[in-house]
Order: C-alpha cells, then sequence, then structure tokens
C-alpha cells in the first residue's frame, strides 16, 4: 500500500543543506544568534519578494498579527473584525491586543465574505484582518472599498508566501500584513518565525522597537514591548528557501491542477476554486465532501494523511465562548468545517501520489 502524508518537509532538505550549513557556520561563527546580520539580509530580501518597503523579522505568526495591530495603533475600545473560519492564531491575536473581537463568514472561496463585512461594520470597527486562507488572496481591494479609508485592513498572510492578487503580492495589498514562517508553511523556517510587512515607515518602526522590548536604544525603552525577535539561524534557512519558493510553488499548483483534473467529473466532490485576479499558492488543497469523517477515515485507512483545517470556527471553542456567539450564527463556516478535507500537497509529491490520492477518494466518496 502506497504511503502518502499530508506534508513531506524532507523532500525539499537536500536542495538547501549545504547552504544553510554554511550559514548556520558563519553565525556560529560570529555568534550573531538573534537580529544578526543574517536578519537584516532576509529582511531585505523578503521585503523585495513582497513588494513593500519595510519587512520585520519577528518571533512568530501570532506574534506578527497582534504587533502589527498595536503598531497601527489597535488595542482596548477598538472592535476589530476577522473571519470566522480561521486558524485561532488570527483570534488569539486579536483578544491580546486588548481589542474586541467580532467575526463575520466567509465566501465560496473560504475567504473572508465582504457582504458580512460590511453588514457588521460600526462606528467602533478599527480594523478588519483578511486572512489569505489555503493560498489565495482574501479580496482586500474590494474590502477596501466596502469599509472605507479610515479602518486598518491587515492581513493574515501565514499561508499565502508567494500568492498574488491582481500582480500583487501577499502582505502589499493591505495597510500592514503578517506572515508566519513555521515550518509547514509554504515558507518555513526550522522553527518559530514570522514576520511583518507593510509600506508604512511608522508602522515599521513602531514593530521594530515592539519586537525588542520596546527599545529605541540599547537600554532607552519608552513602552513596554514584547521579545519576539528572530533568529539568525532562522533567517539563515529563510533566505536560502525564498530563493526556491517560486519553483515550489509552482510545483503544488502543478500537483493542485492534477488533482482538479482528476476529480472535476465527481459529483459528490466541491473543488477549491481560484478567486477572480489571484494567483494560488496551495498552501492547502481543500475539497468538500459528504460524510467526511467516514472519507477521512477511509484515507486514513489506506495511508492516505488527509487534513480538516479547521474542524471548528472560532465561535466553536471554548476559549471563545465569551463572545456571545452561538452555533448557526456563521452558517456557511460551520457547514464547511463539517464537510472540509485537506489532500495531501507537498513540493516534491509525486505524480502518482497524487493519482493514488485522488482514486481512493473517488472510491471513498462513491462507497456506501
Ligand atoms: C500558522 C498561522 C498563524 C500563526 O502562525 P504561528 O507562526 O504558528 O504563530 C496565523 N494565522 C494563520 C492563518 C496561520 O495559518
Amino acid at each position: 500500500m502506497m504511503q502518502v502524508p499530508l506534508v513531506d518537509l524532507s523532500r525539499q532538505q537536500s536542495q538547501i543543506a549545504d547552504q544553510i550549513r554554511e550559514g548556520f557556520n558563519r553565525v556560529i561563527a560570529e555568534s550573531s544568534f538573534i537580529l544578526g546580520p543574517q536578519v537584516e539580509e532576509f529582511e531585505e530580501l523578503w521585503a523585495n519578494y513582497c513588494g513593500v518597503t519595510q519587512a520585520v523579522g519577528v518571533g512568530n505568526g501570532t506574534d506578527a498579527i497582534e504587533l502589527a495591530l498595536r503598531a497601527a495603533g489597535i488595542g482596548p475600545g477598538d472592535d476589530v473584525l476577522i473571519p470566522a473560519n480561521t486558524f485561532v492564531a488570527t483570534a488569539g491575536a486579536v483578544m491580546r491586543t486588548g481589542a474586541s473581537l467580532v467575526l463575520a463568514d466567509c465566501d465560496d472561496n473560504y475567504l473572508i465574505s465582504v457582504d458580512d463585512v460590511q453588514r457588521q461594520i460600526t462606528p467602533n470597527t478599527r480594523a478588519v484582518i483578511g486572512v489569505h486562507l489555503y493560498g489565495q488572496a482574501a479580496p482586500i481591494e474590494l474590502l477596501r472599498a466596502g469599509i472605507g479609508t479610515d479602518i486598518v485592513l491587515v492581513e493574515d498572510a501565514a499561508q499565502s508566501q508567494g500568492a498574488r492578487r491582481y500582480g500583487k503580492r501577499a502582505g502589499s495589498l493591505g495597510t500592514v500584513g503578517a506572515t508566519s514562517f513555521y515550518p509547514g508553511k509554504n515558507l518555513g523556517a526550522y522553527g518559530d518565525a514570522g514576520a511583518v510587512m507593510t509600506d508604512s515607515e511608522e508602522i515599521g518602526n513602531a514593530v521594530r522597537r515592539l519586537r525588542n522590548h520596546g527599545g529605541t536604544a540599547k537600554y532607552e525603552h519608552p513602552e513596554v514591548g514584547f521579545n519576539s525577535r528572530m533568529d539568525s539561524l532562522q533567517a539563515v534557512v529563510l533566505s536560502a528557501k525564498l530563493a526556491l519558493l517560486d519553483e515550489w510553488n509552482a510545483q503544488r499548483a502543478r500537483a493542485a491542477e492534477r488533482y482538479t483534473e482528476l476529480l472535476s467529473d465527481v459529483e459528490e466532490i466541491v473543488l477549491p476554486q481560484v478567486a477572480e485576479g489571484n494567483e494560488h499558492v496551495y498552501h492547502l488543497y481543500v475539497v468538500r465532501v459528504p460524510r467526511r469523517d467516514d472519507v477521512v477515515a477511509q484515507l486514513n485507512a489506506s495511508g492516505i494523511g488527509a487534513g480538516i483545517h479547521y474542524p471548528r470556527p472560532v465561535h466553536i471553542h471554548r476559549a471563545y465562548a465569551g463572545l456571545g456567539y452561538s452555533n448557526g450564527d456563521f452558517p456557511r463556516a460551520e457547514q464547511f468545517a463539517r464537510e472540509i478535507i485537506s489532500l495531501p500537497l507537498y513540493p516534491g509529491i509525486s505524480m502518482d501520489e497524487v493519482q493514488y490520492v485522488a482514486d481512493t477518494l473517488r472510491r471513498a466518496v462513491s462507497s456506501r
């Protein structure tokens, strides 16, 4: 029986092993472990890649979202709108700023619904976070048109490294972007790391202060900050991998296209769509099926590592019960959470593996 894991990071390693070893040796020789020259080097590469003037390396993606919000002046008394169907980190980052969390439903592409955002906007709404879920950008320019120019528009670009919308990279579309370099992301470190991207020098400088204890210079601390700095070793990994990101994203897209080809005639399966203007980087290939748990069990029994991203929307977690929402408030997000499956997808996945997964899925949804 073939074994196809949900992700296999090991297939990327051989392409970058030498460069990483040399880079690590340099960091060790220089003892430049935190915010060293390697971090500055990566920040510059990443800013250029995203098409922004400022990229600030931080400790992880959740901190990146929180720091982006705080640097844009969001805090207690402000309402921040996010989609109900996201990883809980988006919600947690908002809560930690002291702002009030407000949820919106999603559209058919699993992206925040512009209509629902417009319905929920109040004079207290100070920020909206578009989550570029599964690898395609949320409709940031439509959100902007719908909410006006005074509201801070944040991109959660953790799942969308390299994605484009009307030619512009994820992370350069809103007021400020935040991303995660968790190992499993399209651009992943060898541990935790993240970044904030923006064209605003003011926001960029605020994040630089906040990530390092609110300092402006050594032992000068005008504000209370965090310890959320990027490690130089992670920056070495990220710079080496960034050179291959487009190639790896193209491999993901080819595998995704093949899944779509192989499964498009199966009536029971809802395949992912690409929204107009989007270049999708397929962090995840997510389909919807009837009797989902049963189908996942059959995939697993055939050696296939299917995933569910995510089994519950934000308001269904106990941590967020205090928001006062209940089951039924976000019908699409709730329905999708019951039906979604993430199929194996990673750079280096073979077309035989894709075929095996597609054949097994086809059989699983047709059997009763
Ligand atoms: C991974 C992820 C995060 C959090 O990133 P960490 O680096 O794990 O803190 C936030 N939002 C989304 C959508 C993610 O996928």
